[in-house]
């Protein structure tokens, strides 16, 4: 427990309209390196839910009209900030090389993250805090005894997967390199690209994290050198804000040829 109960912070979630049947949530009171999108997509037939938040706080519960019309969820990767709430969900699509993901790596203390995730120093802009939240989501609740808990039944998703939503479709491209198996899904009609943790916008001294646990950087600036070549108008990342095609090259183009050129990190 900490010294001092946290402040009970309610609604937990912010709930924000991006575009014509797109919109976002996130948890303003989880630590920005955990505070993760979780994008909503309504088709006409089904809805779409790409990753699931922390899983401190219930998004059935928090968020009742994101289940309304039982959601499709796939889980681009299986770090706790992607995957935390996919237990709440009947339909969870993740890569099979995710597989090696295990409970230990639910935590909220930032020492504990920190060798979790074989984190390097410097290789996030700032050191993680002790304790990852600066509210709680309902009272009582205790930090240390959060845990990541397994997605009820989970169905594997591999490159080309194709997802109907009726009058839009999402393909699943396998992009290793942050993870074994991140997945990110691709809209061709309009050239979104919901890439997961694979890129995000950075700011000065962040970079992509490719030196953790399950990383792979040959894998990465094959899975990047990917990215440039498709038409991809818009990136709604797993962490931060949407930016477009040429933020997307920027950040293509800089991390291949530091990790080409200058040697291995
Ligand atoms: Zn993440």
């Amino acid at each position: 427990m900490t010294a001092h109960p946290l402040p009970v912070a309610s609604p937990w979630f912010e709930d924000q309209q991006v575009d014509d049947g797109l919109s976002v949530l996130t948890e303003p009171h989880v630590h920005s390196f955990l505070r993760a999108n979780i994008w909503h997509l309504r088709g006409a037939n089904r809805d779409l839910v790409i990753d699931a938040g922390l899983g401190v706080a219930s998004l059935k519960l928090g968020v009742p009209h994101l289940f309304e019309r039982d959601p499709i969820l796939v889980v681009t990767h299986a770090h706790l900030d992607h995957m935390g709430g996919a237990h709440e969900f009947d339909t969870c699509y993740m890569h099979t090389a995710e597989a090696a993901w295990t409970p230990a790596a639910g935590t909220l203390r930032g020492e504990a993250l920190t060798s979790v995730l074989g984190l390097r120093s410097g290789a996030y802009a700032r050191p993680l805090p002790n304790l990852l939240v600066d509210a709680a989501p309902t009272p009582g609740f205790d930090p240390d005894a959060y845990e990541l808990r397994a997605p009820a039944a989970l169905l594997p998703i591999d490159d080309g997967h194709v997802i109907d939503l009726g009058g839009r479709t999402l393909t699943a491209l396998h992009l290793p390199g942050h993870s074994p198996g991140s997945i990110a899904l691709y809209e061709p009609d309009t050239g979104a690209l919901f890439s997961g943790d694979t890129v995000y916008d950075l700011r000065d001294g962040e970079q992509l994290l490719d030196g953790i646990t399950g990383a792979n950087v040959d894998d990465y600036v094959h899975s990047l050198t990917r990215l440039a070549d498709l038409p991809v108008s818009v990136v709604y990342p797993g962490h931060g804000h949407p930016f477009g095609r040429k933020r997307l090259l920027q950040l293509i183009h800089a991390y291949v040829n530091a990790r080409t050129r200058n040697g291995r990190p």
